[in-house]
């Protein structure tokens, strides 16, 4: 193998080191602890799916369909998709499943990397990974308010400095379009100072012109109309329920009039949570109300709501670090025919719960003990030609540096290795 080049990993693709891993296992345990809690329930979803599930949701004219997907020909000429996110594949999965038919209940959460050709930088990649919960059949303002303070309690358990809950509503197909025609002719009027990409949002989706970065954009749409002030009875007294509900919790929020989802499904209550530590990427949770959603992949009118946390960014808001546990014992064999010994006593106390740190034979004993002391080993168990010889093992203290025999011949059973080993902890801090 010598001499070839390394390959690179993929742009936008990273790995998860363990520090980094061992937190995201912390934040979504603690999610699913959370979610349990609340009555949601564990779906797993494939990566894969059929091209059109997203190009019919997710609405042309978005940034993901038109050119952030990972899309390519199957073998047998299927169009297949990275999944970009996991609303659409929990709506397919809730409609194959039977549940949707009769248009029932069902709450769900999900984890798993999602897949977007996005630009890279800080909290923003290709493949990254998403906690997301979506809940089927009910359209109740008390059901928006119940989870958005659901994930506020969680970014709370996690630690999350500064997590601040930007809150909207998009309308429905009774507002909405009304509207939007007045934001597009707002922007008509001042063609001549928005930017490419403003053009074509304004023939495609006029919505997003409110989410442009280009400042000279920023400021010509500066006063447009905003969908807040437009909405009709229905969607103005739902807002105001979900608010009532979240102020009666006494829930902090922003109020965010030009909150614009980056996907096309949602409608009514629509929300972005931001958090500190994150620069410019600073969004780590986004969701809303998708009511149409259902039907529109052939289901019956089923409303809808869910959101989704984006992990890495997550972890980096998270005021939380999860250390590698320290091993309670280091085995440490000193000569080759030590071999067999310490893998069967390794063996025995890792059956009976205890973390051990196994080290192979060859090196010397200074190497060894330092080794098990950068990786704070409490006792190491050492096995020379003497400990085979008389069938006991020495315990070295780490903590305190002291020897012992081991009292125990090195072939008794797990369960004496184990309370030796834990008397031995206790003893030690008690001491
Ligand atoms: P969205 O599915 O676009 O509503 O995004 C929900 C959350 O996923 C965002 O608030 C981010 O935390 C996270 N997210 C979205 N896109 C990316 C990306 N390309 N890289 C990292 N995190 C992302």
């Amino acid at each position: 193998m010598g001499g070839q080049a390394s390959i690179a990993a993929v742009k936008g693709f990273r790995d998860v080191l363990p520090n980094e891993s061992r937190l995201w296992r912390q934040l979504e345990a603690t999610a699913a602890e959370v979610f349990a809690h609340h009555d949601f329930h564990p779906l797993a979803l494939p990566l894969l799916e059929r091209a059109e599930l997203f190009a019919r949701t997710l609405g042309e004219g978005t940034d993901v369909v038109e050119k952030e997907m990972y899309t390519f020909e199957d073998r047998d000429g299927t169009m297949l998709t990275l999944r970009p996110e996991a609303t659409a594949s929990a709506v397919r999965a809730y409609l194959d499943s039977g549940l949707g038919a009769q248009g029932q209940a069902a709450r769900f959460w999900y984890t798993g990397p999602m897949f977007r050709r996005e630009r890279p930088q800080k909290g923003r990649y290709r493949q990254f990974h998403q906690i997301g919960v979506e809940a089927f059949g009910q359209a109740e303002p008390i059901v928006d308010a119940e989870i958005l303070i659901m994930l506020m309690h969680l970014l709370a358990r996690l630690e999350v400095r500064e997590a601040t809950l930007h809150l909207g509503s998009l309308g429905d197909a009774t507002c909405r379009p009304g509207y939007r025609e007045q934001l597009a002719a707002f922007a008509r009027d001042r063609l001549e100072a928005l930017c490419g990409d403003c053009h074509r949002r304004l023939v495609n989706n006029p919505l997003r012109l409110l989410d442009c970065k280009v400042p000279s954009c920023r400021a010509a749409m500066q006063g447009a109309p905003v969908m807040l002030d437009h909405l009709c009875d229905d969607c103005a007294a739902h807002f105001a329920a979900v608010r009532a509900l979240l102020d009666g919790e006494g829930v902090a929020y922003a109020l965010a009039p030009r909150l614009v989802r980056g996907l096309d499904y949602y409608n009514r209550t629509a929300f972005e949570i931001t958090a500190a530590g994150l620069g410019a990427q600073d969004a780590v949770a986004g969701g809303g109300r998708y009511d149409g959603l259902v039907a529109q992949l052939g289901g019956p009118d089923v409303p809808a709501f869910g959101f989704a946390i984006g992990v890495e960014r997550l972890a980096l808001a998270a005021g939380l670090t999860i250390e590698p546990p320290a091993p309670q014992m280091a085995i440490l064999p000193l000569v080759a025919e030590a071999a067999g010994a310490a893998l069967s006593i390794a063996v025995r106390l890792r059956a009976g719960g205890i973390t051990v740190l196994l080290e192979p034979p060859g090196r010397s004993l200074k190497a060894l003990l330092r080794n098990a002391n950068r990786r704070q080993a409490r006792a190491a168990l050492l096995l020379g030609g003497d400990e085979l010889a008389a069938g006991r093992g020495t315990v070295r203290d780490l903590v305190r540096g002291v020897d012992h025999r081991l009292a125990l011949p090195l072939d008794a059973g797990a369960s004496e290795l184990v309370r030796w080993v834990r008397e031995h902890e206790e003893g030690e801090s008690a001491g």
